[in-house]
């Protein structure tokens, strides 16, 4: 008997295949599907138990998000021997969040730095805690102290490349040796930095992660996150990811990956115009710190000089990033008004995109602490930091001068 022809609903659903395509589309492609068809029911309890390669469930796996991560992955191992892989998250806490729930457990102490990100501070303060995992805060440039926090049940050491708002930055090497000798992971928290100002792996680092949601993404319109490093350490994290949910969308996938395409050209111009505004800023009258690890009186202007990239300079100097944290005489109020009295510089969430944007510390991204708390974390009530963006040097220069000039 011929083929009955398929009712209206079926032959809705049952659409032809889209081309198979025998180019490679060089603007990337977005594979959005939440689910595969198989071969066969064996090629689908083949793939489940990883017997055979493939995709089968969108939280499991997916091209898109494999993309992006494999392409950080590059990015990170740039002079590394020995493979690099990558994992991509819905968020950079996401990540953070897996690669702690896999390196930890009841009775664990983590060492982390004393500056983290809020949310990682949170993530450990409040919700680690309470699972029974321990932590010690330190300063990743004291190696004395950091030596003297590591306990036989030290699970990770957890830094950040370069710590907001303060721009102190890691001893990388120092670290690695310490975890090396500890049998522990020192994981990276590279966001400020991204692959085109330091590579932690370089360094000795054994996990690199990201908040893709900053520089990566670069335009302030995705959410992501990313880790790096040998398959021995992200496989696990992986395992977690899948069971915990969050993993990178399609769309955010190809957004971040497009983004990664002019990463260097960004994170050049960005360094570039930093170093100018730090440096046009260090002595204005009204001025009382200028925080950027490029100016030579910054305490680890040496280290950064060590640590951080010199691809593609003019004048072979270190790319030193794209934040500056300005702090006026005056206190909390001077700090406010140096804020309120910009025109070109946003008052903005966020940081690493192309727009230029300011936050004054103390009412914004640490307003839980007080000012002892403050103090201990080297942070003035008046700081405001900027996140360079693209515009004209000059145009923020004069912008931030007349703001300043505004106070006296
Ligand atoms: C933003 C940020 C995070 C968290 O990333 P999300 O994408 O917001 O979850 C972690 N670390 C640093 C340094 C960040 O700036």
């Amino acid at each position: 008997m011929a083929d009955r022809e398929k009712g209206e609903y079926t032959r809705s659903v049952h659409l032809p295949n889209p081309p198979e395509l025998r180019q490679r589309p060089l603007g990337g492609s977005v594979v959005r599907s939440a689910a595969y068809v198989f071969a066969s029911a064996e090629e689908y309890s083949d793939l489940l138990a990883g017997r055979v390669e493939g995709y089968s469930y969108a939280r499991v796996a997916n091209p898109t998000a494999d993309a992006f991560a494999a392409a950080v992955a590059a990015l990170e191992a740039a002079n590394i021997d020995g493979e690099i892989v990558g994992e991509a998250f819905a968020s950079g806490s996401a990540a953070t969040t897996a690669v702690l729930m896999t390196y930890t457990r009841t009775g664990a102490h983590v060492v982390a730095a004393r500056a983290v990100y809020g949310g990682t501070y949170a993530l450990l303060h409040r919700v680690l805690i309470r699972f029974g995992v321990t932590v010690t805060w330190v300063d990743p440039v004291n190696l004395d102290e950091v030596r003297a926090a590591v306990r036989p049940e030290t699970a990770l050491i957890w830094v950040e490349t370069i710590a907001n708002p303060t721009t102190r930055l890691a001893d990388l090497p120092g670290l690695a040796a310490i975890a090396r000798s500890a049998g522990v992971p020192l994981c990276v928290d590279s966001t400020f930095a991204s692959p085109a100002v330091c590579r932690p792996l370089e360094h000795g680092a054994n996990l690199v992660m990201h908040s893709a949601t900053k520089y990566m993404g670069g335009h302030s319109d995705v959410t992501g996150g990313v880790i790096v490093g040998p398959p021995e350490l992200i496989h696990p994290v992986r395992e977690v990811r899948i069971d915990t949910g969050g993993f990178l969308s399609p769309d955010e996938a190809y957004l971040l990956r497009r983004g990664l395409l002019t990463l260097p050209l960004r994170k050049e111009r960005i360094s570039a115009s930093a170093l100018q505004f730090a440096t046009a800023l260090a002595d204005h009258p009204a001025v009382e710190s200028v925080a950027y690890p490029g100016l030579p009186r910054h305490p680890d202007h040496e280290l950064a000089g060590k640590l951080f990239d010199r691809s593609n300079r003019p004048d072979g100097g270190p790319r030193y990033g794209g934040i500056v944290t300005v702090t006026p005489h005056g206190g909390f109020d001077a700090g406010l008004a140096l804020a309120n009295g910009l025109r070109v510089a946003l008052n903005a969430s966020s940081l690493g995109g192309v727009h230029t944007k300011v936050s004054h510390v103390a009412s914004s991204s640490h307003r839980q602490l007080d000012d002892a708390a403050l103090a201990t974390a080297g942070i003035r009530p008046g700081a405001v930091r900027f996140s360079i963006g693209l515009e004209d040097p000059d145009d923020l220069i004069a912008d931030a001068t007349a703001a300043l000039d505004g106070l006296r």
